[in-house]
């Protein structure tokens, strides 16, 4: 899953991304309204973490240019200001939560959770595939009562691939769902992420098979 993380000071945003990034998300972070407006149109995210106090604007002004423009990610505001007063506004203005600082950083993710689950982004919390059963909310994916140990890259690569699965998925797609904005991406990184899968998904007995098409991507087929 993806979240964009609106967040000027660093230290915060780099102690909240190493916390996420555990959690399996992948984190495109930005730090001004500015950046955040270039990277909701190029990216879809499952959820947002805004900060109110951003260099160049009011978060909530954001929000609401957002929720205008249509857009319905789910969106957890962050504010050392938490009077109820505040809350309110920003659940006006379109904000499905709302967490004063300082908060607990297990607190955060449990709320994120629970606005992710409640929106429509995500009506089903599992996908199967052939014998592979990939539970999205544990991030855990199972054949039968195996669980297939997979790190937090490899995950994300299966679940684009059961996503799209019978479909080619383009090399770039996969590095989208996989690397954050500022993660750097050697050349033959995916493949070896496809190629460690490939082995476990054998290993642990699951009738698919990933098929690499030559210049282009993967497919991923149940057999
Ligand atoms: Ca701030």
């Amino acid at each position: 899953m993806r979240l964009l993380l609106i967040e000027d000071e660093i230290e915060m945003a780099r102690a909240l991304s190493v916390v996420l990034v555990q959690q399996h998300y992948v984190v495109d972070h930005m730090s001004t309204v500015e950046d955040a407006r270039e990277a909701i149109k190029s990216r879809v995210h499952d959820a947002i973490i805004l900060d109110r106090h951003l260099p160049d604007g009011d978060g909530l002004a954001f929000l609401r240019e957002m929720r205008g423009a249509g857009n319905t990610t789910p969106v957890i505001v962050l504010t050392a200001r938490n009077a109820p007063t505040d809350r309110v506004l920003g659940l006006n203005d379109g904000a499905d939560d709302y967490l004063g600082k300082p908060f607990l950083t297990d607190e955060l993710v449990a709320r994120l959770r629970a606005i992710v689950r409640r929106s429509d982004h995500h009506e089903s919390r599992t996908i199967t595939e052939g014998n592979i059963v990939l539970d999205l909310e544990h991030k855990e994916a199972r054949i039968g009562d195996t669980l297939i140990n997979l790190p937090r890259r490899e995950m994300l690569v299966l679940e684009m691939l059961m996503r799209r699965s019978g479909r080619t998925v383009l090399r770039r797609a996969l590095e989208e769902a996989v690397y954050g904005y500022d993660d750097e991406i050697q050349s033959n990184a995916l493949d070896s992420h496809v190629s460690r899968l490939r082995k476990k998904l054998a290993d642990s007995g699951a009738d698919v098979e990933i098929h690499s098409i030559r210049g282009l991507g993967y497919l991923f087929k149940a057999s």
